[in-house]
């Protein structure tokens, strides 16, 4: 295992107080509008059966819209809506503030939608099942680590039995590369050679039960850059093409 040196951020307890006050406004959101909007939208037949690329441009905006004037950021809807379609288009939105809320938004109407989604107790897959999405975790449950995935997107959980790689399926041990930090125990980052990307793994029999998974997630960006400079190394050294 390699060991890094983290500097954790002293700003980290302001953007944690920011992601409280969006999330209370997300749950408000839910309540009032939620089963106006899971009339709204009906699932695929198939699994993802809400792919983000299909959710309401109305819906997006209507709650990004909110989370915005929580934190005081006055954008016309014609910005949000031409972010919103350069988003999906797999493009990346350059201002800051924009892309938190954007995140929040997004995940708060898949959650929404995942509550009202299929029963998917059989599921294997690596994608997810609901929201389409690869932004999984990889959860080791108490009390033999047996591996679940959890979606960060829209925190539908499942479970997976094959180890290895949860982005490409490699189950080769020797492809895969974990990477922790004194700073956050209980978490690593598996860079994965076979597929050049990689995951997060969270130990739940190390961290407190109240784990909010999406905030581990940000909370531990280094480990992302650590990974990515990780994998940048390693292409150069075997000449592979990320
Ligand atoms: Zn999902
Ligand atoms: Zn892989």
């Amino acid at each position: 295992m390699n060991k890094m040196e983290i500097v954790v951020d002293k700003t980290m307890e302001e953007a944690y107080q920011t992601y409280s006050l969006l999330n209370e406004e997300v749950a408000r959101w839910q309540n009032e509008r939620g089963s106006y909007w899971t009339e709204e939208l009906n699932p695929a037949e198939t699994a993802p059966y809400y792919p983000l690329v299909d959710f309401p441009e109305r819906v997006i905006i209507e709650l990004w819209k909110r989370l915005n004037r929580v934190i005081g950021v006055l954008v016309p809807e014609s910005v949000l809506r031409g972010t919103w379609s350069e988003f999906i288009a797999g493009k990346p939105v350059a201002d800051p503030e924009l892309v938190s809320c954007l995140q929040i938004t997004v995940s708060g109407i898949a959650h929404l939608f995942n509550a009202s989604g299929p029963d998917l107790d059989k599921y294997e897959g690596t994608g997810c099942p609901i929201c389409g999405e690869s932004a999984a975790l990889s959860l080791l449950t108490p009390p033999y680590g047996k591996r679940r995935l959890h979606c960060t997107l829209c925190r539908h959980e499942w479970s997976m039995t094959s180890v290895g790689c949860i982005r490409c399926g490699s189950g080769d041990a020797s492809e895969q590369n974990y990477l922790t930090s004194g700073e956050f125990p209980g978490i690593e980052v598996v860079a994965c050679e076979a597929c050049g990307q990689y995951f997060k793994e969270l130990d739940l029999r190390l961290l407190s039960a109240a784990t909010d998974y999406i905030w581990e997630d940000v909370r531990t960006l280094p480990l992302n850059y650590a990974a990515e400079q990780w994998l940048a190394e390693h292409a150069k050294v075997y000449g592979k093409v990320q």
